[in-house]
């Protein structure tokens, strides 16, 4: 048996992601911030636990990698998925905003990897995968915060690989593309029109393609893959 803590689980992509794991025979946690009631009814459906985690807070992180291993004994593979977006000009943003987004979107990661890396290396195995962005790779205008921090996972997956593998730990980097989600729908039915045009692919991606390479990352099959970042976007980042 394996155990995941999906931060996010119950929103687009990290729903997609609880579900793919779950179906691949992995115990899943769904952990959440606001959305309680959601996660719940994920984990009821998985058979797993949902579990109060804001990534923002590292005692909130401590307590929800606490609580996995108090409940399943172990965790096996951690999905750094949670996050936010911001869109306007920087000279727009006040340092509440750009602290919001680098709380959420980088720090958010430093605080799971550091909580769930203690249970990992004892175990000498495990699998991290944080959820960068193609705008962590390419910059968006508007988003530069975003985009900071976004490329700050990168730079922290790539890290992190080098210093956890001598414990049989792989940290890789899934960086989607536009997807259908609830991040995107504010921005209306013309510009996500438009952002498909842009996509080689000619549409926007599902949550369920972001799953599918987590959950490869997460195999066996993945086992000698390490610090790398994989483009689910269609071709966006090209
Ligand atoms: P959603 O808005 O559907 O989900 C975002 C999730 O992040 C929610 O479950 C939310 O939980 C959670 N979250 C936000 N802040 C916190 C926090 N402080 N602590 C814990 N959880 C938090 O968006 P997506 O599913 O699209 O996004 C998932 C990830 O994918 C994000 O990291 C996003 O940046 C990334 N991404 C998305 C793309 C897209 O086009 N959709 C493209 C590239 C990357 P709750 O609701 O409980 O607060």
């Amino acid at each position: 048996m394996r155990v995941a803590l999906v931060t996010g689980g119950a929103g687009g992509i990290g729903s997609a992601v609880c579900r793919r794991l779950a179906a691949d025979g992995v115990t899943v946690a769904v952990g959440y911030r606001a959305h309680r009631a959601e996660a719940e009814a994920l984990a009821r459906e998985l058979g797993g636990a949902a579990v109060l985690c804001d990534v923002t807070d590292p005692v909130s992180v401590q307590k929800a990698v606490d609580n996995v291993l108090e409940e399943f004994c172990q965790l096996d593979i951690l999905v750094c998925n949670a996050g936010v977006a911001w869109q306007g000009l920087l000279q727009e943003m006040d340092d509440g905003d750009w602290r919001g987004v680098m709380a959420a979107d980088l720090d958010g990661v430093f605080h799971c990897c550091r909580a769930a890396l203690p249970a990992m290396i004892r175990a000498k195995s495990g699998r991290i995968v944080t959820i960068s962005s193609v705008w962590g790779v390419r910059g968006a205008s508007c988003e530069a915060a975003y985009s900071a921090a976004k490329a700050g996972v990168v730079g922290l997956t790539r890290a992190l690989a080098k210093e956890v593998g001598p414990s049989g730990i792989t940290v890789n980097c899934v960086a989607p593309g536009v997807i259908d989600t609830a991040m995107n729908r504010h921005l209306g039915p013309q510009a996500l029109q438009a952002l498909a045009e842009e996509t080689p692919l000619g549409r926007l991606g599902r949550p369920e393609e972001v799953a599918e390479a987590v959950t490869f990352l997460c195999s066996d099959a993945a086992g000698f893959i390490t610090g790398q970042v994989l483009g689910v976007d269609g071709g966006f980042g090209v």
